[in-house]
């Protein structure tokens, strides 16, 4: 699949560098956002196979919006629902590409931003860096449940030696390590020297 979205980018005549960064950031995100759409949209448009019987014949069976959070920032796609008509079976076309996400709205390359953030702020102060750096608005309760669910299937995983401690103001960490299996949980004093992150289907 090949997709072009159009970049238009409108730059003051008196702009400064840091404006014309700003402005040519902004349109990034836009462009990106529409390119994901795109794909969406191009999935939809192609040949349909239905993924109970194999049949071909496919019957439009509205659509449905779903809300994505990327790297770029917050995109709205509009998801193509069919119904086969050889098995009856409704599908969507773009499920596969969906399919990382699991129930949740987190591309798995934000989520590890997240917690990369979420290990190293304040959740308050992470969810900024991520809005500022990323355009993706994410807010500071879901940062610390995806942290901690990280450090949850790190631990999980038998990861050890990786906590988390804040010094700054925002909610508490948790630390994940454990002196041993079924122990409770003990604070590390020193900065975390790893990053525990683990995939856990979204
Ligand atoms: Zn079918």
């Amino acid at each position: 699949m090949q997709i072009t979205v159009p970049l238009v980018i409108d730059i003051p005549d008196d702009a400064g560098i840091e404006q014309v960064e700003s402005v040519v950031l902004d349109a990034d995100r836009l462009a990106m956002c529409e390119a994901m759409r795109a794909v969406v949209a191009g999935m939809d448009a192609g040949p349909i196979v239905c993924p109970t019987c194999h049949g071909r014949t496919v019957q439009r069976d509205g659509t449905a919006t779903r809300l994505v959070s990327t790297r770029f920032g917050r995109v709205s796609l509009v998801v193509r629902r069919v119904r086969c008509a050889a098995c009856g079976q409704r599908c969507r076309p773009s499920a596969p590409l969906l399919a990382a996400l699991g129930r949740a709205n987190l591309t798995p390359g934000l989520r590890q931003t997240c917690v990369l953030a979420g290990s190293s702020w304040p959740f308050a102060t992470a969810a900024c860096v991520i809005a500022d750096r990323c355009g993706a608005v994410v807010s500071a309760e879901h940062l610390r449940q995806v942290t901690r669910a990280a450090g949850h299937a790190a631990a999980g995983d038998g990861v050890s030696g990786c906590t988390r401690r804040r010094t700054t103001c925002g909610p508490r960490a948790t630390s994940y390590a454990r002196t041993r299996p079924g122990s409770r949980s003990v604070s590390d004093p020193a900065p975390p020297a790893c990053l525990p992150v683990g995939r856990d289907g979204g």
